[in-house]
């Protein structure tokens, strides 16, 4: 059988999927496996167990991030990694992360049915803490490893009830000894439902990921009087939730300004004293611009830093708008977006490009390697969410593109 032709157990993939899910199972078949808790330690056993069944040894570093090898034929090569996270929201599905660790395994398991050899070793990494549900910030383990922030920061940071990231690593036994970023990668590939509906309802089963939307988000207040909704004629108000709420068309109108991957939100408002015969005196809104390049994302930012500004000139009302947080686009490498697209090629799965609107580990390892993503389509664009789902084949098309991308990686590199 020549190398082209061979695919994975799409089967054992999904059993293995659903015996991970039985840990923090949940009523409405969803998962509640937190970071760092006795179920995260169960997960990571289970997994770590399956690592050393396919022939795999285990390296551990100092935030808990777990790397399982399978050498190649040249160790002296980096490896060409693939994963995700095991980690979930407390009302979390059975794919998020779970499928991009699972797949990896997956591709494993399937050259060693074949007993194939590639001249990179291949690793299957699984991060700590991808969700932030528990400790802020998200993204932890991978963003620890390259150097976002440091191991202290990120052990310092505390749950709900003042346990750290640091003694709960210590506790279930997961703080290892490597230094984060001290661990060599070739190529970074992980799988992922697309958490999103555009492959669904465009019918396409693999999402081509060419990068990450950046974001930049703000904190908007505008400051008016409150004053009688009776007595006071409309002229003489000064009614901060009609000047608000102009902004917030205006957000939306910039988003929808740089199609395709423009994204303009308001999410959440806070409108003050919030009573019904009260001219509103305050409002405070969120506001999150999203796009696919640094430059579309910097004219979205003056547009609106512009807009308010007008609209405080035009209303006399005061309004501060404030940038809390900024992540710059990632565009993943190109070479791994071809391998990913070749792969598909190789397979004759249907395709298009999409996007990502949401993190994931793999924005992290592009800064430290070359990275690409595979989607798959989720039922009804929703994770986050015990009815998560994904159907079978999308999750065995997207393993094979997977196993396609890491091979062709794993032998030129
Ligand atoms: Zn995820």
């Amino acid at each position: 059988m020549s190398v082209a032709d061979l695919r994975i157990n799409g089967e054992r993939l999904w059993s293995s999927l659903m015996e991970l899910a039985q840990i923090g199972a949940t009523a409405k078949g969803g998962v509640k496996r937190l970071a760092l808790t006795d179920l995260d330690k169960q997960g990571r056993d289970l997994v770590v167990s399956w690592g050393k069944q396919a022939g795999m040894s285990i390296t551990i570093d100092q935030i808990g991030n777990v790397f399982m090898r399978r050498a190649g034929r040249n160790s002296a090569l980096p490896p060409v990694m693939s994963g995700s996270h095991i980690d979930t929201q407390p009302t979390g599905g059975k794919f998020d992360g779970n499928y991009g660790v699972l797949a990896a395994l997956e591709v494993v398991r399937t050259l060693n049915d074949h007993h194939i050899e590639t001249e990179a070793p291949i690793e299957v990494a699984f991060w700590t803490n991808e969700e932030g549900s528990r400790f802020v910030p998200v993204m932890m383990g991978s963003g620890v490893f390259c150097g976002a922030f440091t191991l202290e920061t990120a052990y310092a940071a505390k749950d709900t009830e003042g346990k750290t990231v640091g003694d709960e690593l210590e506790r279930i036994g997961y703080k290892g000894t490597e230094v984060p970023g001290q661990h060599p990668i070739g190529a970074y590939f992980e799988t992922h439902i697309e958490q999103g509906p555009v492959l669904e309802d465009a019918d396409k089963v693999i999402g081509v990921v060419p990068g990450v939307l950046g974001l930049s988000w703000y904190d908007c207040v505008v400051t008016g009087m409150e004053a009688h909704a009776g007595p006071t004629p409309m002229g003489l108000r000064k009614d901060a939730l009609q000047v608000a709420t102009g902004i917030m068309q205006e957000v939306v109108n910039i988003g929808n300004r740089y199609p395709p991957y423009g994204r303009g939100t308001v999410g959440m408002v806070q409108v003050f004293p919030n009573s019904r015969n009260v001219i509103p005196g305050e409002v405070k809104f969120s506001i999150d611009l999203r796009n696919v390049s640094s430059e579309l994302l910097d004219t979205m930012h003056q547009e609106i830093l512009a807009f308010v500004e007008q609209t405080s000139n035009n209303s006399g009302l005061h309004i501060s708008v404030e940038r809390v947080s900024y992540y710059p686009p990632c565009p993943f490498h190109s070479d791994c977006v071809d391998a990913v697209r070749n792969a598909t090629a190789t397979l004759g799965c249907s395709t298009m490009d999409v996007v990502s609107g949401a993190g994931h580990d793999a924005i992290y390892t592009a800064r430290l390697a070359p990275s690409g993503m595979i989607f798959v389509p989720c039922k009804d664009g929703i994770s986050h969410n015990e009815i998560e789902d994904a159907k079978p084949e999308h999750l065995a098309a997207g393993c094979n593109v997977l196993l396609h991308a890491m091979l062709a990686k794993a032998q030129r590199i």
